[in-house]
């Protein structure tokens, strides 16, 4: 099983839509991280989210970046999507205890906190776009809401899910977006909120394994859908070699020159994928090297 998403308008071009499943990805997550049951539901809505708002941005090269700085245990979170809607992501304490509203229930919004969450989007051009809105509640898809109302002036409707399992791994995850052009009427308006009404709640439609399209049509009260785009999306890091090297340069020439004084294996973890890349003393002799022709270059 594959992680689908699904894009779509309505025939009159005023309702954008998208929806994903996103079990797969929100486990291979857990897996990375692993992460506690509060953590992987947090971390999985932000996720789900960022693939969202990623597709949706339709920038071949582009990239969403959704940050959210709390001051609950989880600590911060972010996530990155590339244009297509592959994910990358981590919380800062993934191994938090147990939270909950009532027994079954987890409690995201208490463990995410108060404090702000801003979404950067690279559109391939000189600078990237930045907006930034107070946490309305912590459970993400309201501060989402909140993101496009205030932040970009665009009326959204968002759900995400993510349903955890009994040995904690994802029992099901997934979410939708929808979007109103300027132009909506309200006969369009109230078919969504209906649907979206009769529909349940996200986790319940992902949980009886329905496909994004079908929670999209569903959740779209019978508007007529013109399908855009299907693809499988997944958990996907970029990381490399070059690209860690040059976060070593970022520590400074002290420390640096500490490491090589020492003599021992450094070893960085990708935050996003763990993987671990080693440099011996004497590569890190060669970054000092060329932190000082750069200097004399300058
Ligand atoms: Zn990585």
């Amino acid at each position: 099983m594959k992680n689908q998403l699904v894009r779509a308008m309505t025939q009159d071009g005023l309702v954008k839509a998208v929806a994903i499943s996103s079990k797969e990805l929100v486990e291979e997550a857990r897996r990375i991280h692993k992460t506690s049951p509060t953590a992987t539901a947090a971390l999985g809505r932000v996720l789900t989210a960022t693939s969202m708002i990623g597709n949706m941005q339709k920038i071949e090269d582009g990239s969403v970046t959704l940050q959210i700085k709390g001051d609950g245990p989880l600590g911060s979170i972010l996530a990155v999507s590339d244009g297509v809607g592959n994910v990358r992501g981590y919380v800062q304490n993934p191994q938090i205890s147990l939270l909950e509203k009532y027994q079954g229930k987890l409690d995201v919004g208490a463990a995410v906190g108060h404090g702000l969450l801003t979404v950067i989007r690279d559109l391939r051009m000189k600078e990237p776009y930045l907006g930034s809105v107070e946490l309305v509640s912590g459970e993400i898809a309201e501060d989402i809401t909140a993101y496009f109302a205030q932040s970009e002036q665009t009326p959204t409707a968002c759900a995400l899910g993510v349903l955890i399992d009994k040995d904690q791994s994802v029992k099901a995850a997934g979410g939708y977006l929808i979007q109103l052009l300027p132009g909506a009427d309200d006969k369009t308006i109230d078919k969504i909120e209906a649907g979206i009404r009769e529909s349940g709640s996200v986790t319940g439609m992902f949980s009886q394994n329905l496909s994004a399209e079908a929670i999209l049509r569903q959740v779209l009260g019978g508007l007529d859908l013109e399908i855009l785009e299907s693809s499988n999306v997944e958990y996907r890091c970029y990381c490399s070699r070059q690209r860690v090297r040059s976060t070593l340069l970022l520590l400074g020439r002290e420390e640096l020159e500490e490491i090589v004084e020492k003599n021992e294996t450094t070893k960085i973890a990708c935050q996003f994928c763990d993987q671990i890349y080693e440099f011996s003393p004497a590569e890190i002799s060669e970054i000092l090297e060329e932190m000082k022709n750069e200097k004399i270059s300058t």
